[in-house]
């Protein structure tokens, strides 16, 4: 026989979507092993490797026992870089119980899902994103870290459509990290750049996982 096809993933958890546009949101959680980035600021690095060999079917059982407790109406394909992984299947498994899918991307993997929403999240140093995410991502979030200037943020925001939000995130909500994206904020505005946000990770504040 076979073996069974299985996928690496690092942890299932239930919570509430701490970033974007979908904050708040109760949402379970998957962190798929293996990113194709090393970013400096990377708060999942235990993601970068490893991870447990777990099918399809075992996601989706330890997806259906945390909604016992905490039946919330999304996933969200996370890492790492998910899409690193053939989760096609696994979307259409999640789909068929009626949930919405949501995939967090750094937009460097040219892959079709069928999800319900793509978070982008171009990462430095070249901050490129396949064309594939530019009109379907429905928000993008860009980390201010040391390498995000003025300039990448320009460039960011043109790429996408006007009515996709844009939000600078602080680097785990630090300090010089939020007045650096007040920073960027005011001299986009001044440049009309359009859509632009400035946003803290709640589960953080919340100090939630
Ligand atoms: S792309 Fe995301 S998961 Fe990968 S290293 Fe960068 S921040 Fe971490």
């Amino acid at each position: 026989m076979l073996p069974r096809p299985t996928l690496k993933i690092a942890e299932v958890f239930a919570s509430v979507q701490g970033e974007g546009l979908r904050q708040g949101e109760p949402t379970i959680f998957v962190r798929l092993s293996g990113c194709n980035r090393r970013c400096a600021f990377c708060d999942t690095k235990y993601a970068w490797t490893g991870g447990k060999d777990r099918t399809r079917d075992e996601v989706l059982a330890e997806v259906r026992r945390l909604r016992l407790d905490f039946p919330a109406p999304w996933v969200c394909l996370t890492g790492g870089e998910p899409l690193l992984q053939d989760i096609s299947g696994l979307v259409r498994d999640l789909k068929k119980e009626g949930l919405k899918v949501q995939a967090e991307t750094n937009g460097t993997v040219d892959r079709l899902l069928a999800v319900d929403w793509y978070t982008v999240s171009p990462k430095p140093p070249e901050y490129a994103v396949e064309p594939r995410f530019l009109k379907t991502a429905r928000d993008v979030k860009l980390v201010v870290s040391r390498e995000l200037s003025l300039d990448i943020v320009r460039r960011v925001r043109k790429k996408f459509p006007p009515g996709t939000p844009v939000f600078l995130q602080p680097e785990s909500n630090r300090r010089r990290s939020a007045a650096k994206a007040m920073e960027i904020l005011s001299a986009g505005l001044k440049e009309g750049l359009e859509n632009l946000r400035v946003s803290a990770q709640l589960h953080k504040v919340l100090g939630i996982q």
